[in-house]
């Protein structure tokens, strides 16, 4: 592919919903979208960083700086033979993953547009639609969560996640188990304990969750192997998961029994999919989690989500419009009545395009290389 002109778009989706955590304020989502042409055709990625580096190292700027001084210079006007190319191509550079799988998910649309085949086939997806979870924050009184899990059990979700953080965690888990003793209950962490915590796992396990996600810190995979060999639930790692070498330690550790991959964070779909068959040979299962994404983003990892490891557990994938008014595909990621999302494939039947009227009428900064 003939890398004529590379475009990135900074967009500003509002959310429908800003959202507070414990560092800042979300308003908008503010995501760097990348158009590559290539020979008369036009791919699109989408970055998965923030405005700052708070839930990962890499932000929007950093993301611009590396792209334009030395992604951009080293694949324009040059012949990139494949998603897995340019990955080798970019090796020197260390880490920066996210701004790496911008580029690279663009390359895959790139495929997807000259060959005619879906995402999923080019993946090597076996499935025609994806179970949906629902992830819900503990802030509020327990008797609206208890109220709002009942809303998402009778829309039929297939998980559902509670995020915890210490001084609330056990008690709320204790409230919900009793008023739902068989629902498929997890809960997310987000790295909030150390290992003096160890007796508070212990007693996760009356609970029967279906895994515990990240409960140590991001670089605790030999604390997380010493946890998972203490307690019967479980561990997920999800921040840990940086790369294949990653996920490959936490497997050979025992630090793990489950996997979140969010294949941008590890450098794209490529590599995501290397550590996808490695739980596959290892027979840990694995599932697909978000960042927030807008509708390119959200719709690669539709397809990522369709290869044969991901068949047992629900996703993060929500529908679109659960997080915006508008987003940036046409038509909107959808969920069926189900609870599932549908996987675009050879038919054609759902084709996401990038709704260009919707980017421009968000777009907050343009720059182009050609
Ligand atoms: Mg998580």
């Amino acid at each position: 592919m003939k890398i004529d002109r590379i475009d990135v778009i900074r967009v500003l989706n509002p959310f429908r919903h800003p959202f507070e955590t414990s560092f800042t304020r979300f308003v908008n989502r503010d995501a760097l979208l990348i158009k590559i042409y290539s020979e008369g055709l036009a791919g699109w990625g989408e970055c998965k960083s923030f405005y700052g580096p708070f839930y990962n190292p890499e932000d929007n700027g950093t993301v611009l700086h590396v792209l334009k001084d030395h992604i951009v210079p080293r694949i324009l006007h040059t012949d990139v033979e494949s998603p897995e190319s340019f990955m080798q191509s970019v090796q020197m550079i260390r880490g920066n993953r996210l701004a790496k799988a911008a580029v690279e998910n663009a390359l895959w649309d790139l495929m997807v547009q000259r060959t005619g085949h879906s995402l999923k086939t080019l993946l090597g997806g076996t499935q025609n639609e994806i179970k949906v979870g629902v992830s819900l924050g503990m802030e509020g009184d327990i008797n609206e969560l208890l109220q709002e899990i009942d809303h998402y059990l009778s829309l039929g979700y297939h998980r559902t996640k509670l995020k915890i953080k210490p001084g609330a965690d056990l008690s709320v888990l204790r409230a919900v188990r009793k008023e739902f003793p068989d629902i498929t209950l997890t809960v997310d962490a987000n790295s909030a304990y150390t290992l003096k915590d160890i007796d508070l796992f212990r007693a996760m396990d009356e609970f029967r969750l279906q895994y515990i996600e990240q409960p140590l810190g991001e670089e605790d995979i030999v604390d997380h192997a010493v946890l998972q060999k203490e307690i019967q639930t479980p561990v997920c790692l999800d921040e840990s998961i940086v790369s294949y070498e990653a996920a490959e330690a936490a497997i050979r550790l025992g630090s793990c029994r489950v996997i979140n991959i969010k294949s941008s964070r590890c450098g794209g779909l490529w590599e995501g999919r290397r550590i996808h068959d490695l739980c596959l040979k290892k027979g840990i299962p694995v599932w697909c989690g978000g960042m927030t994404e807008l509708g390119i983003g959200r719709a690669q990892n539709i397809s990522f989500a369709s290869l044969p490891g991901f068949s047992g557990l629900a996703h993060d994938i929500a529908a679109a419009d659960r997080y915006f008014e508008r987003d940036i595909t046409d038509p909107m990621v959808q969920i069926t009545p189900r609870c599932t999302v549908e996987v675009p494939d050879d038919t054609g039947n759902i084709v996401y395009h990038a709704d260009e009227k919707a980017i421009d009428s968000m777009a907050a900064g343009h720059w182009i290389w050609r």
